[in-house]
């Protein structure tokens, strides 16, 4: 397809809206600073901001993945890359419309775990930042259309597919997207379509199109635009737990607020904490405790991992990135001038990915699975003092407190994509550790040694069906996959 000719624009697309991100978004500066290794991006009055580039790559990432049959008409809703088709379609920067400037957003530690000996390895500890939870900020898009446009109907077919897709909350934004963040509701979306040159002089007084109080223009999109049905329909399962700690339970913070102090069990001293629970801000103020998304995925992670190495199976660790590196040496092989690169690279990153890789992710592949941070309702903290014991003397070692919520609830909501056979009955296995009666279960965060971080699980619902976790690989279909897998 070629530029598009040099005409007079005849069609307007305004679109706004109103954003809100619940557990936050991710975005980087591209550069560390005092504050953090990846601090978010800001502007100069230190307002988070998204750039309206990085809110396009979102949206065209979005309809690429879903109408990959679509492509040239996407191409030419986005343009190109290499500037030889520019845009129609103008994203403009959002800024925080809920948030003080300056406000920091929340740091989270990003670890790298050495995965056979559950310990961070050295040299691999860093944090990054992101908003605070509930940012809310105003999107903006305007289609420009010329004359004799090619493809008219089908970019507005796309532009309105596209703000379905937004409201129905199935778009991404920012990164680290697979632990939650960048996930977004729309609300009070408004989209007028302005004829040119008819509407011109209305178009030209209006202080806001897409809001158009005075009732000018045509809600788009109008009737006779048919929507675009997805063509892979990914959802393969939205699991939600309702989960009550049911022994000490302790997501420790790594130094990232301060030590909280507080009164000792006889109430009179103050002591200051040596491990405490993750906080993050929310955009109100408040510090909400929380089970984190990159906690709980990790732990799944590692869970299928065992459950592989207990069945002699491949199973790789990605911090001694065996899948990767694999990957790495294959690619290498490629002559890059290959005209079946793409295809090529992709094959050997399938061929080398092993069932953890394909459902987590590795540096090649995006993973399928997202576990979002979750909030802990009714929780209530405890000061517990352990002395260890000084294996050379036998006496006692330094006294250590730790602050762990005693109670709480919480709502465990994963997210499985298009999984294949065996990688959803190894998700179901990982998960069906989380039942009370399992003598290995899954435990939450830290001092899983001493007994923390068990859990009982009240209900489980998988696309809002209720299920019990034990049941779940009995079924019929569950149990050939099942034994397929055992193989
Ligand atoms: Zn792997």
């Amino acid at each position: 397809m070629d530029k598009l000719p040099d005409q007079p624009i005849t069609t307007v697309v305004a679109i706004k809206g109103k954003l809100r991100f619940p557990h936050g978004y991710c975005s980087g500066a591209g550069e560390g600073d005092t504050f953090s290794d990846h601090p978010l991006r800001r502007n100069l009055d230190g307002e988070p901001e998204l750039e309206g580039k990085s809110i396009a790559g979102a949206l065209y990432h979005h309809l690429r993945q879903n109408y990959p049959g679509r492509q040239p008409i996407i191409d030419l809703l986005f343009g190109r890359d290499d500037k030889s088709l520019s845009s129609p379609l103008q994203v403009e920067h959002l800024r925080p419309t809920n948030a003080a400037p300056g406000e920091p957003g929340n740091l989270r530690d990003g670890v790298n775990l050495r995965r056979d000996r559950d310990s961070a390895r050295s040299g691999r500890k860093y944090d990054y930042e992101t908003s605070v939870r509930g940012l809310e900020m105003v999107l903006r898009l305007r289609l420009e259309l010329r004359r004799d446009c090619p493809h008219r109907d089908e970019l507005l077919q796309l532009l309105a597919t596209l703000l379905r897709d937004l409201e129905a909350g199935r778009c991404r934004f920012g990164g680290r997207t697979g632990v939650g963040f960048g996930q977004v509701s729309v609300n009070e979306l408004q989209a007028r379509q302005i004829d040119l040159p008819a509407q011109f002089p209305a178009y030209l007084l209006s202080p806001d199109p897409a809001a158009d109080t005075a009732g000018e223009f045509s809600p788009f999109p109008g009737e006779d635009i048919t929507l675009l049905k997805p063509e892979t329909e990914t959802l393969t399962a939205a699991l939600s737990c309702r989960i009550t700690a049911a022994h000490p339970l302790l997501i420790q913070d790594g130094g990232r607020t301060e030590a909280p102090v507080v009164k000792t069990p006889d109430n009179k001293n103050e002591t200051e904490t040596d491990a405490w629970p993750v906080t993050l801000r929310e955009v109100c103020g408040n510090q909400v405790e929380v089970i984190t998304g990159p906690g709980t995925r990790g732990l799944l992670r590692t869970r299928c991992e065992k459950i592989l190495r207990s069945l002699r199976k491949e199973a790789c660790d990605p911090g001694a990135s065996a899948c990767e590196e694999t990957i790495k040496q294959e690619i290498k092989t490629l002559a890059a001038n290959d005209p079946d690169y793409q295809d090529k690279r992709k094959r050997i990153i399938n061929a080398h990915s092993c069932p953890t890789c394909r459902i987590f992710g590795n540096r090649y592949r995006r993973g399928r699975v997202t576990c979002s941070d979750t909030v802990v309702d009714g929780s209530s903290r405890k000061l517990l003092f352990s002395v260890p014991l000084n294996r050379f003397t036998g006496g006692p070692g330094n006294l250590f407190n730790r602050l762990p919520l005693l109670k709480g609830d919480f709502t465990l909501k994963i997210e499985a994509r298009n999984l294949g056979g065996e990688e959803t009955t190894l998700l179901l296995l990982a998960l069906r550790d989380l039942a009370d009666n399992e003598s290995i279960p899954l435990r939450f965060g830290g001092g899983r040694r001493h007994g923390y971080g068990r859990v009982s699980t009240k209900t489980v619902a998988i696309n809002d069906e209720n299920a019990a976790l034990t049941e779940l690989l009995t079924e019929e279909n569950r149990k050939q996959e099942w034994e397929n897998f055992l193989e």
